[in-house]
């Protein structure tokens, strides 16, 4: 094909990592727009993949699935997702040099690991004389866009919040159109060829995400996001409340990229403006799509997050440790702690990788100041569960229950799970839907069946097999006093 006078490049490759859409897409309408011919790429990334702990990960199977969609929404279009499975590190500059091109362009990611693959790949690139061309695509500000005006990273959630609204323009928001007007292009030859690998030739076996109904991909985005519209009216007030639906799900398809965070932030700003009954749970929920950005720049400034504490002092709380606090860590990670909304939301978590916001505080405060467990040991077991993990959100949420992030919790304010349970599952319903043993006792004592006074110890209608506390909440309280005051002299 002749080089296009419009165009900078002859052949460019477009490589889809966590934005699995081809609408609204930063270096795919870039690519486009530079080249005469524009091929696309995924790469089941063996060092992310190896690594995984089981071979049942939802979020395996959701990206498998989004591609093949993308995929399916590609040839429509002209043209088709090259899949391949190995190491990124490699099989991009090799792709890239097979199919000749002159550039490969992506959109920006900020997580460590990830930012070392994609230099990485640049210098490959740069050394085969092709160039690596990124954007910003997955947040609305990134990196150093948003400084306080003594040029210095945000650290404190509201002025940035104020900061990130002042500055927002349309054009920040405006849809980054794709056209392929005949550019995407067709695989040619060799391993551009090849079939989307399955699941199970990747070593992956289905896990239950069909049956949880996450729909995945662009089509599964758009349902979710339908539904939510409908509701965003009322999400400041139903958002706490993890028996109502409250808030939007689309934590998931904001991870892998199915939706576009600018679409997103669009219709917030739209319902704000012209929908005075709906503009309070639009505002609600577009500061909750700001708190994402905030703990991506976060990560970006600070990336010693990962592994140690915001604040340094915080790496010198002596947290427990040995035989009782592994048993403890267990308890709470199997959902046996004998505090039913903790134990609720574990199974949560367990059962379907995703978690209500307000459990995730909850327990993420009971790990770490109820049972005095490292927040990092919550983290990770978090990451490896969570359906939507990603690394800047978790580790900011974690850090702000341990109160060793920006912008934390007060390391004096400790949850206490019954009171939450009480004003934030009033009627136990969600205790009820993930403990069924639990089912039978009234609202009242399901929030502490060992306070019922009627049943004695092991009586009544108690399922004898729930748990007794595994820790006295007032104790642990105090306990949690001294171990965080001990530092705060240091
Ligand atoms: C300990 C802890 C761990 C967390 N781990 C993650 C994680 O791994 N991945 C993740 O996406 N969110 C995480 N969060 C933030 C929040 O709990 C989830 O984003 C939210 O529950 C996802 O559900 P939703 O899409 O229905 O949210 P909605 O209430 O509908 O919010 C819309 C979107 O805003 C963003 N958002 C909301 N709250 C936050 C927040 N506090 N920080 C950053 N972004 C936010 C998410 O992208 C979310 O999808 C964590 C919070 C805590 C306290």
């Amino acid at each position: 094909m002749p080089l296009e006078t419009t165009s900078v490049h002859h052949r460019a490759l477009v490589w889809f990592r966590r934005d699995l859409r081809c609408d609204d897409h930063a270096a795919l309408a870039a690519a486009l727009r530079d080249a005469a011919q524009v091929w696309c790429v995924f790469v089941f990334d063996r060092e992310i993949l190896d690594a995984l702990a089981e071979r049942r990960d939802r979020r395996v199977e959701f990206i498998h699935d989004s591609v093949v969609e993308l995929d399916a929404a590609l040839r429509a279009a002209g043209g088709r997702l090259i899949v391949l499975h190995g190491q990124a590190r490699s099989e991009l500059p090799r792709l890239a040099s097979q199919l000749e091109v002159d550039a490969v362009y992506a959109n920006h990611d900020y997580e460590p690991a990830a930012l070392s693959r994609d230099a990485a790949v640049a210098a490959t690139l740069e050394r085969d004389g092709r160039q690596w061309c990124s954007f910003k695509d997955q947040v609305i500000f990134e990196k150093d866009e948003l400084l306080t005006g003594a040029g210095r990273p945000y650290t404190v959630f509201t002025p940035y919040r104020n900061a990130w609204r002042k500055r927002l323009l349309d054009s920040d928001t405006a849809e980054r159109a794709v056209r392929p007007r005949g550019r995407l292009a067709p695989p040619t030859a060799g391993t551009a060829q090849r079939p989307i690998p399955t699941l199970e030739q990747m070593g992956f076996a289905r896990t239950n995400l069909r049956e949880l109904k996450i729909p995945p991909g662009m089509s599964g985005a758009t349902r979710v996001f339908d539904d939510f519209r409908e509701r965003i009216g009322r999400y400041h007030q139903a958002r706490d409340y993890p028996a109502l639906r409250g808030p939007s799900y689309l934590s998931v398809h904001l991870r892998f990229g199915t939706i576009s965070i600018r679409r997103l932030a669009r219709f917030a700003l739209e319902v704000e403006s012209a929908d005075p009954m709906a503009a309070d749970g639009a505002r609600t929920w577009l500061s909750e799509l700001v708190w994402r950005d905030f703990y991506f720049q976060i990560l970006h400034h600070h990336p010693h997050v990962v592994g140690r504490a915001f604040r340094p002092e915080y790496d010198l709380i002596r947290w427990e440790s040995g035989a009782l606090a592994d048993e403890r860590f267990a308890a709470w990670c199997e959902g046996r702690t004998g505090y039913p909304l903790i134990d609720a939301a574990m199974a949560q978590i367990n059962q379907t990788g995703y978690m209500h916001n307000r459990l995730r505080m909850v327990v993420a405060s009971f790990l770490v100041k109820d049972l005095g467990i490292d927040w990092r040991r919550g983290e990770a077991y978090f990451a490896a569960r969570l359906t939507d993990f990603d690394l800047a959100a978790n580790n900011g949420g974690w850090q702000w229950a341990a109160s060793s992030g920006c912008d934390a919790q007060p390391w004096f304010r400790i949850f206490n799970p019954v009171t939450q349970s009480r004003k934030f599952d009033p009627q136990g319903k969600f205790i009820r839907r993930y403990l069924p043993r639990l089912a039978e006792l009234g609202d009242k004592e399901i929030h502490a069946p060992w306070q019922d006074p009627a049943r004695g110890a092991q009586g009544g209608r108690r399922d004898p097999g729930y748990p007794p506390p595994i820790v006295d909440h007032d104790t642990a309280r105090k306990a949690t006093l001294v171990r965080y005051s001990a530092i705060k002299g240091a």
